[in-house]
């Protein structure tokens, strides 16, 4: 039998240790405040000093290779490690290992040259930049690149971009955008038509006309107004046409690094919804002992269990250089539900407290919601999934291929 769930001793080894890291290093750090209830230089202070502490404990940058400064952990051990910081809100950052650099730095390795790679790859890897992906835009749907307005014209070996954004997370104090833009007219494929371009920010012709406020409050997913910005031929990232080929290829593994942190989150709340049924005495017993209350927990136990195992699956697909479409589709889909739901439910146990913001609940159900079309919606994956389910009986005459592959 080659069925082995466990990690390798390595693996347990840092997951150990970036729990440690977190209890003893993060969770202080962020006990003593926010950005805005300790002032901007004390929480940079903060940053700084968890950020020099990533590095004393070995865990600077898990998910990139040794080469760059990281540790060269897989996706698999990479799921271990995230599902640990994302316990806390700067756990992922602490590492180093935050969207959307985590996403951008994949890309910078697989698609850029070895130039580009020393500009804008290097400083990132270091620490001492941030940066932003810049793809959606009011005017169109999201969930449909091909219908992306931004345009790059090219004026001899200058390029020429006009275009509208927004949602770009991180886009204040990035010091580089990941820039989509139309650059074809009649591409063979509706899907050829963008290209990449790596922006130095600040730049001539590029605005950032707000932080858009969400139902969270603004957490920096700005809307950016592009006019005349001129960046040159060398800055193109990939070649002509294949900037939805780079988001697509950016976008599978970063959306499972998002299941990770979601699955922290989740893991979170069902303990607070646990400890919770065991202090709360109401009608003659403490709620953990009321049926109806260990529905919750036995749904929400439940849900987390698919979520670790989907997750570990694609993981391990993504690892083993095969197809793995499919999977990171089913996961993101699943994990961003069961969130939402295990922390609705773990709200529904503490009563009031739970609607107050008294306990981080309010503020992770808020961060949930966007989890449900943000890096592609519910309903595109579901159409993804249900395509390649048919495709699947139609060629094999069984479903099998499209629920894993797995030998049952
Ligand atoms: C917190 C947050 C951070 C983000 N960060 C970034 C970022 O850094 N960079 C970036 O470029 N973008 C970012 N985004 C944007 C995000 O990627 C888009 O919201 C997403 O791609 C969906 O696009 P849209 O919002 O235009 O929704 P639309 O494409 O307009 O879709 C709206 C809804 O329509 C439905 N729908 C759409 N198409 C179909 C279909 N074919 N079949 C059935 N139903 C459909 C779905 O229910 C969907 O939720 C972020 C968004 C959020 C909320």
């Amino acid at each position: 039998m080659a069925i082995d769930f466990s990690f390798p001793p390595e693996i347990d080894e840092i997951r150990f240790r970036v729990r440690d890291f977190i209890d003893t290093v993060v969770r202080p750090i962020e006990t003593r405040g926010d950005e805005e209830s300790w002032g901007r230089d004390q929480w940079i202070h903060g940053i700084i000093e968890m950020r020099q502490a990533a590095l004393d404990w070995g865990l600077w940058l898990p998910h990139m290779p040794v080469e760059w400064g990281g540790m060269g952990l897989s996706h698999v051990g990479m799921a271990s490690v995230s599902a640990e910081a994302a316990k806390t809100r700067l756990g992922p950052f602490a590492l180093n290992a935050q969207a959307p650099d985590e996403g951008n730095m994949h890309t910078l390795l697989h698609w850029a040259t070895d130039e580009q790679k020393e500009a804008y790859l290097r400083p990132l890897c270091d620490g001492r930049v941030r940066s932003c992906f810049a793809m959606t835009e009011p005017e169109v749907a999201g969930s449909d690149p091909t219908l992306i307005q931004t345009r790059a014209d090219q004026d001899g070996d200058e390029w020429v971009i006009d275009g509208h954004k927004w949602f770009i997370s991180g886009a204040r104090g990035a010091s580089f955008a990941i820039l989509i833009a139309r650059t074809e007219d009649d591409p063979d494929l509706p899907q050829a038509a963008n290209s990449a371009f790596l922006v130095d920010i600040p730049h001539e012709g590029w605005e950032v006309v707000r932080d858009v406020e969400t139902m969270s409050g603004g957490h920096n997913h700005c809307e950016i107004r592009i006019t005349d910005l001129r960046v040159h031929n060398s800055k193109m990232l990939g070649g002509r046409g294949q900037g939805h080929l780079l988001g697509q290829a950016r976008l599978g593994p970063a959306r499972l690094a998002h299941c990770m942190r979601w699955i922290g989150q989740a893991e979170t709340a069902l303990d607070m919804m646990v400890d919770r049924a065991l202090n709360r005495y109401s009608h003659g017993s403490i709620l953990a002992e009321k049926q109806g209350i260990q529905w919750l927990i036995a749904d929400s136990a439940m849900e987390l269990y698919q979520c670790k195992l989907m997750v570990l699956h694609a993981a391990y697909l993504i690892d083993q250089g095969v197809d793995f479409k499919t999977e990171v589709s089913m996961a993101k889909h699943f994990v961003a539900n069961s969130l939402w739901r295990i922390i609705d439910r773990a709200i529904q146990v503490h009563g009031a407290l739970g609607y107050s913001t008294d306990t981080p609940l309010a503020a992770m159900l808020q961060q949930a919601r966007w989890s449900r079309f943000a890096d592609g919606a519910d309903e595109i994956h579901q159409m993804r999934i249900a395509q390649r389910t048919i495709a699947a009986y139609k060629d094999h005459g069984t479903t099998k291929a499209a629920t894993g592959n797995l030998p049952l």
